[in-house]
């Protein structure tokens, strides 16, 4: 009898999908149980228990949904008898979620996500073996102390630091100017890195409201006069290049900033830092001017629900640009 115990909470996702023919595409129709039925072998990695946390594709995942699902998680992982758990996801959102379960992680036991690209019904689908490899590395020691880990395609990503890049391609996972920190062979889970700088956080509940605004050639302060008026405790902003935005959108960050909203600033670009290298009206060196933090190499998706989790946890950094530059900027 196996030994290691490994919680597999199901959520969704195409890797849990087959084609519907009354609404001519595919639609959730497996549960983690039968997922784990599909894959020859996984018994003899670990003892499974099932959890089906929901059955939806992820678009639909909501930061609530998030905070719920670190706590189903974190619950698990306490309790003696489990070694990891995998999270089984929709790959339209995996990174949003991977990286808020990684940012709120307690435990130092192994959270692995995992998706897949094509269905179960598909010809060769993908989930089965990624479903194998995951259950593999929540299963090994040497993941323990890793953060939460990605796993498709044999390969582990750092929440912070991957994406998906490709719509289609089962080789959508990718983590720009990093890549991946291991990787699963036959005989063993293999790292080659462990990924600097993550700070973790616990707030006691999921408290407050961020908008994303992407900046568009020709923005002005609209939005972010609207998220103002909606209540936003948070604003992140995504801009261009280095983080320069259209000017006109300047007198609408200056306000916000003003009324205690706490506005961070992302680029759009999938590497380098934002830094106030420009001078011009719009510069990073100008919407520092008025108060933006400007929030390092962190894409902006993630850098809303950080903000989301560290205003939850610390009200009072939302006028406190040097602090929220410290725990961004990293
Ligand atoms: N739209 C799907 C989802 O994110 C895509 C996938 O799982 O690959 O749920």
């Amino acid at each position: 009898m196996q030994q290691k115990k490994v919680i597999v909470v199901a959520t969704g996702g195409t890797i849990a999908m087959k084609y519907d023919e009354a609404s001519q595409g595919l639609i959730p129709a497996c549960s983690g149980e039968d997922l784990a039925a599909a894959v020859p072998g996984i018994d003899k990695l670990a003892q499974l228990e099932f959890c089906q946390f929901s059955n939806i594709a992820s678009p639909g995942m909501t930061p609530d949904d998030m905070w719920r699902l670190h706590l189903k998680c974190e619950e698990f992982l306490a309790r003696e008898d489990v070694t990891g758990v995998v999270v089984t996801h929709g790959t339209d959102t995996l990174e949003e979620t991977s990286y808020f379960l990684d940012i709120t992680k307690i435990s130092e036991k192994p959270i692995v996500t995992t998706a897949a690209m094509r269905g179960a019904g598909d010809t060769s689908p993908d989930g089965p073996w990624n479903i194998y490899c995951s259950v593999k590395t929540a299963a090994s020691e040497e993941a323990v102390g890793m953060g939460v880990l990605v796993c498709l395609n044999e390969t582990l990503h750092a929440p912070g630091e991957v994406t998906k890049t490709h719509s289609a391609n089962p080789a959508t996972f990718q983590s720009p100017w990093w890549g991946p920190v291991g990787y699963v062979d036959l005989d063993k889970i293999v790292f080659r890195r462990k990924t600097l700088g993550v700070k973790r956080f616990h707030p006691e509940a999921l408290t407050a409201r961020v908008d994303l605004i992407k900046a568009m050639t020709g923005s002005d302060r609209e939005y972010i006069d609207f998220a103002v008026a909606r209540g936003c405790k948070g604003i992140v902003l995504e801009g261009f290049g280095r983080g320069n935005l259209p000017p006109p959108m300047i007198p609408g960050v200056e306000e916000a900033v003003k009324k205690g909203v706490a506005v961070i600033l992302t680029t759009r670009t999938p590497g380098g830092r934002v830094l106030d290298v420009y001078g011009y009206p719009g510069s990073v060196t100008d919407s520092r001017r008025v108060g933006i933090a400007a929030a390092g190499e962190i894409s902006a998706a993630k850098a809303r629900l950080k903000l989301m989790v560290v205003l939850s946890e610390h009200p009072e950094y939302a006028t406190n640009r040097d602090k929220l530059e410290e725990i961004f900027d990293i």
